[in-house]
């Protein structure tokens, strides 16, 4: 399957920026899937601006329930209405700043793909818990917990310490923890865990991008700060490409 590039504008956008930005990544990149994650605000201007270029548009959250009294949330047909094809879900920002659980994330997985929705589900340990040993305890219980039956949407590994913060894990920790992710998926989901594509975010450049993206079980990146900027975003795009 061919990589995806995800870009995350998490709060970041007005509608002038995005849409200089979503023009800019209007050709695509060779060799690789390209999804632009705005936010809501611009989800809809810049699904247009994208329209009939191959770079996919998706929300960075959704609200579980379908329609009715949730003050400022978006349901995923809401999403899908505006253009969008995916959604990215249990991101560590949300979970650590908006007390996400697993079981919430879980249910919003479910909303996501029965409204036609490829949901991107985020797991990742602390710096605490990698250092306790734990990391593959917290990951696995993640996404035992996240992932509703029959789940068809994509994992994205990221451990929160590296996200923002200019550090990446090993490559030998990186290779274990995909592995680690793949096994679990191929466990709890049989057959249809095999092929899912598990990415990898936290701090990628297109400079540490080639190695990140060319281990085995890497189908991908999830990308936050480095897609604010075109180039940069097209830079990793190239990477996963080669
Ligand atoms: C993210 O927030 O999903 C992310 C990976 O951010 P960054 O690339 O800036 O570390």
């Amino acid at each position: 399957m061919r990589p995806l590039i995800a870009g995350n504008w998490k709060m970041n956008g007005l509608r002038a920026a995005a849409a200089q930005l979503a023009a800019a990544l209007r050709g695509g990149a060779q060799g690789c899937d390209l999804l632009v994650c705005p936010p809501a605000t611009v989800l809809a201007e810049v699904a247009g601006l994208l329209a009939g270029s191959p770079v996919m548009v998706g929300g960075q959250d959704c609200h579980p329930d379908t329609l009715g009294a949730h003050t400022g949330d978006l349901s995923a047909a809401m999403l899908l209405d505006a253009g969008a094809s995916w959604v990215i879900l249990g991101h560590s920002e949300r979970r650590q700043a908006h007390g996400e659980t697993d079981a919430l994330v879980r249910r919003k997985a479910a909303a996501a793909a029965a409204a036609g929705l490829k949901p991107i589900v985020c797991v990742g340990e602390t710096e605490a818990q990698r250092e306790a040993g734990q990391a593959r305890t917290v990951v696995g219980n993640q996404l035992a917990g996240s992932l509703p039956p029959g789940f068809n949407g994509v994992i994205a590994y990221e451990p929160v310490w590296a996200i923002g913060t200019g550090r990446v894990p090993t490559e030998a920790d990186v290779a274990a923890m995909h592995a680690h992710i793949r096994r679990q998926l191929v466990a709890d989901l049989g057959e249809g865990g095999a092929g899912l594509r598990i990415l990898y975010g936290g701090s990628v450049k297109p400079g540490n991008a080639a190695v990140l993206l060319g281990m085995a079980e890497v189908g991908g990146a999830l990308v936050g700060g480095a897609s604010l900027q075109a180039e940069d975003f097209m830079g990793i795009a190239r990477a996963a490409a080669a």
